[in-house]
């Protein structure tokens, strides 16, 4: 077994595991790593990219960065790489940037849910990382609150 010096998932052979809770004493004695999530956020690659489009993103800036963080949360919980790489905003649009393409797409259902409007998910979308080891695809999620 290993254990991630940043997030203290742990590695047992197979995958990582962000919920399992060792021992303070047995984590003393694991061999320390960077897990797969936390080298890409070292390494900012993101896996999942979110862009946003609608007049909330101004007149609710505050609840819309709320929902994002507590997307991320509830997400986090189930995945351990579930995280966000990078926020950025700029006038309407807001781009969000995820360490897998999981939460991407639950941000976008979440905009959706509470704001209407419509999503366009894009798989495997050119310019982003192939395909990795454990095969799983970029993704880029369109949401725009007046298509
Ligand atoms: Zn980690």
């Amino acid at each position: 077994m290993k254990v991630c010096s940043q997030c203290y998932a742990i590695f047992d052979g197979r995958k990582w595991d962000g919920n399992r809770k060792v021992p303070k004493k047995k984590l003393a004695e694991l061999e320390t790593t960077l897990c797969t999530a936390c080298k890409r956020m070292r390494d900012k690659v993101a896996l999942g990219t979110v862009y946003l489009d609608g007049e909330v993103i101004t007149s609710r800036a505050d609840e819309i960065l709320r929902m994002v963080r507590r997307e991320e949360e509830i997400e986090r919980a189930r995945n351990y790489s579930s995280r966000i790489l990078d926020i950025r905003r700029r006038g309407q649009k807001m781009t969000v940037r995820t360490v897998n393409s999981l939460l991407a797409i639950h941000i976008a259902k979440q905009f959706k849910k509470a704001f209407k409007g419509r999503i366009e998910i894009f798989k495997d979308t050119p310019g982003h990382m192939p395909r990795n080891k454990q095969s799983e695809g970029t993704v880029a999620v369109k949401w725009t609150q007046n298509p």
